[in-house]
């Protein structure tokens, strides 16, 4: 009898928790043994005894906490089996910011992946994500909705370029997450051949510099110097979504105010935050690509740790597959619901 899934992952307040293992997997408060699948920070926090995760991800970690986020780090490499106690795992490319991993845990003849957060959209920032064929696929559900179907990000950002040639005397400023979608949008501007420089608010800085130096190529990124704002027309800006009503912002000639995430499919959310030019480019999977990927896995049995978890686990049941949400509190979009550390440090 292959070992029961309950006996490999558990639910504890830090978050899962592997027994024969003895880790937790994206803990929310410090835990001793933390295996992490990435570095968005409801994720990834500062604390624990030992951390394990692919080296991108613990060099973000880095980045953002300072070199002692914990005591002892380990670098888990791309689709190599490691041991941990009575188990072993696997960390295997999630296609969402670069160094995410899901990570698959296997004991007893029973493999759980954990997903963490996953898209399926081209990403020139970060590997493409792969279906792994496991037993329970355990599965975020952010945009768990038939409403939120994401376009083409390559659209999104040529309507942003149409907008800069359409406005020369205003300037536009990106509302975008500090950690992987920034990056993936100065990706898709290069690629849709956008040469001029890319102005960055400080706290895209250091995490900026990090993919550039992993060899993501995104031109020249200089940081905006405050007193030369108003001299900007013309030039696109990206800062964190929290910058975008700061006194900060209205130093800019006109700006335009763009923001760029999977929220921008409901207008009601653009229009609250004063969005004029909403761009639909989503890091996570829309309600298409969850159902695409949970049938890809193959899994008889899908846990959905957050988000709109009735809408996907009620699919599930129409096409035969067991699912039980786990109404995880504690995830969530990172910058939806609290500030970046680097926008943190910054205020
Ligand atoms: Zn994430
Ligand atoms: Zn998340």
């Amino acid at each position: 009898m292959p070992l029961a899934a309950a006996d490999i992952l558990t639910l504890t307040p830090q978050g899962l928790y592997c027994p024969l293992g003895d880790f937790h997997v994206d803990p929310m408060r410090p835990v001793p043994r933390a295996l992490v699948t990435h570095g968005h920070s409801d994720h990834a926090r500062a604390g624990h005894g030992s951390v394990l995760a692919t080296d991108q991800t613990l060099a973000i970690m880095a980045v953002r906490y300072g070199e002692d986020f914990c005591r002892t780090r380990q670098v888990a490499p791309l689709h190599e089996p490691i041991r941990v106690g009575d188990v072993t795992v696997r960390f295997v490319p999630a296609g969402h910011v670069l160094g995410s991993a899901q990570i698959a845990i296997e004991a007893g003849g029973t493999r759980i992946v954990v997903s963490g957060d996953y898209k399926r959209q081209a990403d020139p920032t970060c590997l493409p994500f792969e279906p792994v064929p496991c037993d329970v696929f355990i599965t975020e559900a952010t945009f768990g909705l038939p409403v939120f179907r994401h376009p083409d990000a390559r659209g999104e950002v040529r309507k942003l370029l149409d907008s800069v040639r359409l406005f020369p005397e205003r300037a536009h400023l990106v509302g975008a997450y500090s950690l992987g979608k920034a990056q993936r949008v100065m990706a898709l501007l290069r690629e849709e051949g956008f040469d001029a420089p890319i102005h960055l608010h400080g706290a895209m800085e250091r995490l900026t510099a990090f993919y550039k130096e992993q060899g993501i190529p995104l031109g020249d990124t200089p940081r905006v110097v405050a007193a030369e704002r108003g001299k900007m027309a013309g030039a696109v800006v990206l800062c964190p979504p929290s910058a975008m009503q700061d006194l900060w912002a209205r130093k800019f000639p006109e700006p335009v105010a763009c923001f760029a995430s999977g929220w921008m499919r409901v207008r009601g959310r653009a229009r609250q935050k004063g969005v004029e030019l909403p761009l639909i480019v989503s890091d996570h999977s829309d309600w298409d690509d969850l159902q695409a990927s949970i049938l890809e896995t193959g899994a008889g049995e899908v846990w959905v740790t957050h988000g709109q978890e009735d809408a996907l686990v009620h699919w599930c049941g129409t096409v035969g597959i067991r699912a039980k949400p786990l109404h995880m509190l504690g995830y969530g979009d990172e910058g939806e619901a609290e500030a970046s550390p680097e926008e943190a440090a910054a205020s």
